[in-house]
């Protein structure tokens, strides 16, 4: 049985007493849940997130790293500086690093492969555009995508590390995957593991995203291969959120 996850990323959103009020709220709302919930603050207030999640059962993560342990590269973070503040979890591959910031399949499965061995695990975003979907590519975007992680990284990883189906169409544009298009994917994924080794394939966790909220996040957890969402709009409201994680609690209790 593979452990349902929510991770809200909070993308580049967030005051100190915001974050201080919204980890707070969510804490003291979720701690009955036996899901792994992740909060992914902007890494600035990854100490604060850190001092405010201690004995609770929230996990939290980074948005990026770089794959270098140190050195000169100016405004980078390096995955064993996230592991000292007790990162458990990285963002590697959004759309919106892929798209905004450049970063193409070899950086991110760079990152993946250091993030990883820092102890770190990756919570690795894939997904088509809307015209590739259009084009028929949508699991020919996946393969590329997931190839470069799993030619440098292997397969093994992956009994840890997380995927996250994120069509870059669905991403803070409400108009989420239905569920069957989303487990289409979510299945071909998990077939495509089963290639190499079929214990792996069932134990990847494999969630998906795009603007899930708290009325479609029921039935898209309720698809056999969604092991839960990867949050960005919801994720900044506590109410919201922890009810979405009620959802994928759910898929704890079939
Ligand atoms: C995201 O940023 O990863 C995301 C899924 O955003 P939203 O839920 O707002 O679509």
């Amino acid at each position: 049985m593979r452990k349902p996850m929510v991770a809200g990323n909070w993308k580049m959103y967030g005051t100190k007493s915001q974050v201080d009020e919204l980890v707070k709220d969510i804490a003291s709302n979720s701690h009955d849940l036996s899901i792994d919930i992740v909060l992914a603050p902007p890494s600035i207030f990854i100490s604060q997130v850190a001092a405010l999640t201690n004995k609770t059962n929230l996990k939290f993560a980074a948005q990026n790293c770089f794959y270098a342990v140190n050195g000169a590269y100016t405004g980078e973070i390096s995955p064993i500086m996230l592991q000292e503040f007790g990162c458990s979890y990285v963002i590697l591959g959004h759309s919106e690093r892929r798209q905004l910031f450049g970063e193409g399949d070899e950086l991110i499965a760079k990152k993946f492969h250091a993030a990883y061995h820092a102890g770190v695990m990756p919570i690795l975003c894939v997904g088509e555009t809307m015209a590739e979907r259009e084009n028929g590519q949508t699991l020919g975007i996946i393969d590329k995508q997931l190839d470069a992680v799993i030619s440098l990284a292997g397969i093994q990883v992956f009994s840890q590390a997380i995927i996250a189906y994120e069509p870059v169409w669905a991403i803070g544009t409400g108009l989420s995957a239905t569920p069957s298009q989303a487990e289409e994917v979510h299945c071909y994924i998990r077939g495509k593991f089963a290639k190499h080794n079929a214990i792996i394939a069932e134990q990847v966790k494999i969630l998906y995203g795009g603007s899930v909220n708290a009325k479609n996040a029921e039935e898209l957890f309720g698809q056999p291969n969604i092991d839960g969402g990867l949050i960005g709009g919801a994720s900044l409201k506590a109410e919201d959120f922890v009810a979405i994680c009620r959802y994928a609690e759910k898929r704890v209790m079939v």
